[in-house]
């Protein structure tokens, strides 16, 4: 019987994934013409002082129209573009993307907004992303602390050496780098500090549960003070409440993103919703 129940299950598991396995085949290949047929689009974000309700930058986040499925989610596809390569000329892409983007909204007169770009992981370790990141800023003009860089914990703890030595190179650029997802990865305090970083993000996670959650808040209570003790920036994520957002003016944390205020939107729409008085 127990025999039955467990090839049942491994039936069930196996199948799943020989699923999962076509499903990725099928965008494995679409991935690789998307960028090219030009599918991809970045959705901006915005980042908003909560203190003076005011606009100070966006992060840009990936989408990609697949012809056949519609909008694609970068968790999706994302770890799939990693596992291939792909995330390398995707990730250089949305940087320039990006970075032109912004040059179009400081022309426009909204030259204090600063764009956040996320790096995974392979873009990271690859040896070209400084000259990248030096390229860009050269063609548009846009000064170089304009453009905050987004490294998880874990890219960052992968291989510590190299992590500092690269942070090191942007840093000298003089490009911010920010931690995503704060919290929800490995790093030490100790490792922190070694780090050329400007801003910790609060994973959305901690943000979620705050008002009711003891722990989610003290832990949140600790990454402010400790941000603010080390002479960082916080932002907290995924803020959908004004009750959240209100608890995290309480503690000292006024740069905030999240539903509450927009979810990522088009350019365009960031433009009419938030860029119209100038
Ligand atoms: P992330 O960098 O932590 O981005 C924040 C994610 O949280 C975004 O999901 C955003 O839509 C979502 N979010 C924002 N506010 C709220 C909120 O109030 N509530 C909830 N529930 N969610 C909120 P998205 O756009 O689907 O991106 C997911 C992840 O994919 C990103 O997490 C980032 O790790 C990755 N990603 C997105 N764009 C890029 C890219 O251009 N390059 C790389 N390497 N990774 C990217
Ligand atoms: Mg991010
Ligand atoms: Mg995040
Ligand atoms: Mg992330």
């Amino acid at each position: 019987h127990s025999k039955e129940v467990a090839g049942g299950s491994y039936h069930f598991y196996d199948e799943k994934i020989g699923k999962r396995t076509i499903q990725n085949v099928k965008y494995e290949n679409a991935l690789y013409r998307a960028l090219e047929r030009d599918e991809f689009t970045l959705y901006y974000q915005p980042q908003i002082d909560y203190c003076n309700n005011r606009l100070f930058g966006v992060e840009a986040l990936i989408r990609w129209n697949h012809p056949e499925e519609g909008l694609v989610p970068p968790d999706i596809f994302i770890p799939l573009a990693e596992q291939t390569g792909l995330i390398v000329p995707i990730g250089e892409w949305v940087l320039r993307e990006a970075v032109f983007q912004l040059e179009k909204w400081h022309d426009l007169g909204f030259t204090d907004l600063i764009m956040a770009v996320n790096l995974s992981a392979a873009q990271f370790e690859q040896g070209n992303l400084h000259r990248s990141v030096k390229q860009v800023l050269a063609e548009t003009g846009i000064r170089p602390d304009h453009l905050h860089l987004e490294l998880t914990e874990n890219q960052i703890m992968r291989n510590t050496d190299l992590a500092i030595s690269t942070m090191n190179k942007l840093k000298e650029l003089g490009v911010q780098l920010d931690i995503d997802d704060f919290g929800t990865g490995y790093s030490s305090l100790s490792y922190l500090q070694r780090f050329p970083i400007s801003t910790l993000k609060i994973d959305r996670t901690f943000i979620r549960d705050i008002l009711h959650d003891e722990d989610d808040r003290a832990l949140t209570d600790t990454i402010i003070t400790m941000a603010k003790n080390m002479g960082l920036e916080v932002i907290a994520e995924g803020v959908e409440t004004v009750e959240q957002a209100d608890h995290l003016v309480s503690r000292n944390c006024t740069l905030m993103q999240g539903y509450y205020f927009s979810p990522p939107i088009p350019a365009r729409k960031l433009e009419s919703d938030f860029l119209t008085n100038k």
